[in-house]
This record gives structure tokens, C-alpha cells and sequence, in this order.
């Protein structure tokens, strides 16, 4: 679903990526880890069209990031083409980025409604349907302001997820939150992942990347130090860096 080979991208002078290899196969969940400031942000934005890559190769299902073939010619995307790319990824950061002004219902809607062409019925319906599964029936009119970190997160998953996206991107979704309320968002991921959804997940909760990461990808200075099995990148690094970095976040 999402194949990387040596993506490069530089802010001016500073190179952020300097050569990125990662696959995420289809319905497999990769946990990215890396020291503040490694460009797991930066990835993940390039993934989704908010980041334009500077080198290499990046595809999404088979399709170049930024780019349309027709025949044997790239031809760079519109911006109305690029929309419609994004529109397949979900996207959940670290801070909820809730409407203030809408229910959590409305939130959940609004791009099926505005962006997707859903009827305003059929929308409400799903959003239901997607508010229950994230645990959320009973606060379906209650607006951002009066719910909790975790469950404004969790609104944000349902959100995401009313697109119906083929691959989910997670920033730190959990870092910003209480910890008491970690909990249950991890768990919403969890369920999203044991039905199959593709996710890249940059997390430090080391307990959710072992049981839940198919991969766990360490990241440090734009490139990937260490990438596999969970339990072993995360529990018997091979590289020092990896090592380090563990000590400090456990
Ligand atoms: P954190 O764990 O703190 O979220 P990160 O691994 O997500 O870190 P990025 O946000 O990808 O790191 O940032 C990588 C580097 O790129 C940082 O040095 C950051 O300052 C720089 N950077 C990111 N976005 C921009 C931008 N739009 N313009 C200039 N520099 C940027
Ligand atoms: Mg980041």
C-alpha cells in the first residue's frame, strides 16, 4: 500500500529525509519511532500531498505520490487531482483539529456531506454507525468543547475513517492526551487494525507497536535505522541508536 524508496525532502538548506526506504503492505499496521525532530511528521505528510518529496520514490497503492502516468509520461497532479488522492488517506494528528462549531455528529458529516456528495441522511447514518464503533453513541450532539482529549480524539478517528480511506495516518494521537485517556483511543486503533485497515502509526506507546505493529520502523535524522518485527526492533535492537533512543522513551 505504501512503498518508499529512497524519499528525500529538504526544508531549504536542512535535509529532513535523506533517503527513506519503508513498504507497508496492504491491511499491515507500521509503527514508526524516532527522536524528536527525526521527520516522522515530515513522512507521513509526504504520504498524504501536504509535503511535496524531493527525491525518490513514494507510491500509494501503486500510485506515484504527486504524480499521473499516462502511457510512459508523469504528469505532476492538479490540485483537484492531488484533493482527490488525499481524500482516500485518513489522517489523525496529535492535536484533534475537531470543527468547535460542530456536534461531533457534524464533525463526522461534513466531508462525506460537502466533499464526498453523500446525502445528508446516508452521512448521518454512517457517522452513527462510526460514533458507536468508536465508542462514542451517547455524544453524538455534544460539541468538541464538551469532551474529553480522548474522546475528541476518537471523534477524530470516526471522522477520518467517514471517508472510507484505504490507508490511515496516525501522528502521535495519543501524546497530547492524559494518560488515563490513552487508553481507550489505542484501542479504537487496535480494533481498526484486527479489521484490516492499513495504518502508519508514529507512536512512542512501545506496548501498543509491539502487540499491534506488524513493523516497527526506528527513524533518527531522516533515515531508517532499524525496521521489523516489533517485538524484536523493540525488544532487541540491533543498532545502538535504536537502543538508546529505547532506554529514554521506556
Ligand atoms: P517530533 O517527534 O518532534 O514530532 P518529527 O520526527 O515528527 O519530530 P518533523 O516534524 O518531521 O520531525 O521535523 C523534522 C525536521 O524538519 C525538524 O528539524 C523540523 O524543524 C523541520 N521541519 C519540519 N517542517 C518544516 C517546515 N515546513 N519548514 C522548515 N523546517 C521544517
Ligand atoms: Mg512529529
Amino acid at each position: 500500500m505504501v512503498h518508499a524508496q529512497g524519499v528525500r525532502k529538504h526544508f531549504g538548506g536542512l535535509d529532513v529525509l535523506k533517503g527513506i526506504d519503508l513498504t507497508v503492505e496492504r491491511g499491515q499496521v507500521c509503527c514508526l519511532l524516532g527522536p524528536s525532530g527525526s521527520g516522522k511528521s515530515t513522512f507521513l505528510r509526504c504520504i498524504n500531498h501536504l509535503e511535496r518529496v524531493d527525491g525518490g520514490l513514494l507510491a500509494v497503492d501503486g500510485d506515484l505520490v504527486g504524480y499521473r502516468r499516462s502511457g510512459d509520461k508523469l504528469h505532476e497532479l492538479r490540485e483537484s487531482e492531488v484533493a482527490e488522492r488525499r481524500r482516500e488517506i485518513g489522517m489523525v494528528f496529535q492535536r484533534f483539529n475537531l470543527f468547535p462549531h460542530l456536534t461531533a455528529l457534524q464533525n463526522v458529516t461534513e466531508a462525506p456531506v460537502r466533499v464526498a456528495g453523500v446525502n445528508r441522511a446516508d452521512a448521518r447514518r454512517e457517522a452513527l454507525r462510526l460514533l458507536d464503533r468508536v465508542g462514542l453513541a451517547d455524544r453524538a450532539d455534544h460539541y468538541p468543547a464538551q469532551l474529553s482529549g480522548g474522546q475528541q480524539q476518537r471523534v477524530a478517528i470516526a471522522r477520518a475513517l467517514a471517508m472510507k480511506p484505504k490507508l490511515m495516518l496516525f501522528d502521535e494521537p495519543t501524546s497530547a492526551l492524559d494518560p488515563e485517556l490513552v487508553g481507550d483511543v489505542l484501542d479504537v486503533m487496535r480494533d481498526l487494525a484486527a479489521d484490516g485497515m492499513t495504518m502508519v502509526v508514529v507512536t512512542h506507546e512501545i506496548g501498543f507497536a509491539r502487540e499491534v505493529g506488524d513493523t516497527a520502523v526506528f527513524m533518527d535524522e531522516g533515515v531508517v535505522v532499524e525496521a521489523g518485527d516489533p517485538r524484536r526492533v523493540l525488544g532487541d535492537p540491533e543498532q545502538e541508536r535504536t537502543k538508546a533512543f529505547l532506554s529514554k522513551v521506556l
